[in-house]
């Protein structure tokens, strides 16, 4: 990966400053692909697209957010005052669950498709929780995650979205109607499914990191449309 310079964002509701890193070219090495759909390829770092505010506490798209400017990733050199203040923002962050709660609660979604994305992060961001701790059993979704979990189903009514309601299910333990939405054709690599199937059959509530060997495609096949 070549690195660029930061790239610095304004919060659309408090106009505070945080900044991300660019990169002049990446690849797919390394790239992780979890049961959820979460990716992450460390040579090609993408910002968050929503980001919890690290001043107001807010949620925004960063599609929305005004941008700034750019400024060296190790504050090198500032050009003026300015410069240097937005070196010293925070990088920016994903936002908590509860805070997209929140967000979807003040009417942040205008249509059912931001309802589906935006309930997805949500998902992920409490799969964070135990993501790279293989080890760990997880635990139950509060009423507050289960009550996301039952509004995503109700987005996810799209053939293409099995895999997700699948996935939802296997959440909030109902493992019978985890293994029925997987049946027919889905548009996944054999491996995966039959790997989804068996955290089913052993009764694994968890995200899971799906091992490279199971991908036989790029990863961005495996994510519903
Ligand atoms: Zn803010």
């Amino acid at each position: 990966m070549i690195p660029g310079r930061d790239q610095v964002i304004a919060c659309p509701h408090c106009q505070a400053p945080s900044r991300f890193e660019t990169f002049a070219s990446g690849n797919t090495i390394h790239g992780r692909l979890w049961t959820d759909f979460y990716r992450v390829f460390p040579m090609m770092p993408f910002p968050p697209d929503l980001i919890g505010c690290h001043a107001c506490g807010k949620c925004f798209w960063v599609k929305d957010a005004k941008a700034l400017g750019f400024v060296d990733p190790y504050g090198r050199h500032p050009q003026n005052d300015q410069e240097w203040m937005w070196s010293q923002s925070p990088r920016v962050r994903w936002p908590s669950p509860k805070a997209i709660y929140a967000a979807i609660a003040d009417g942040m979604c205008k249509t059912k498709e931001e309802a589906g994305s935006t309930r997805l992060i949500a998902l992920q961001r409490r799969n964070d929780e135990w993501r790279d701790d293989e080890t760990s059993a997880g635990r139950p979704p509060d009423a507050d995650d289960a009550r996301n979990m039952e509004e995503l189903l109700a987005l996810s009514h799209e053939s293409e979205n099995r895999l997700l309601k699948c996935e939802i299910f296997r959440y909030l333990a109902r493992f019978v109607d985890a293994l029925d939405a997987l049946s027919g054709d889905l548009p996944a690599p054999a491996a995966v499914l039959e790997f989804i199937r068996s955290l089913c059959a052993s009764g694994d509530a968890r995200v899971r990191l799906i091992a490279p060997t199971k991908l036989e495609r790029k990863p961005a096949n495996v994510v519903p449309a």
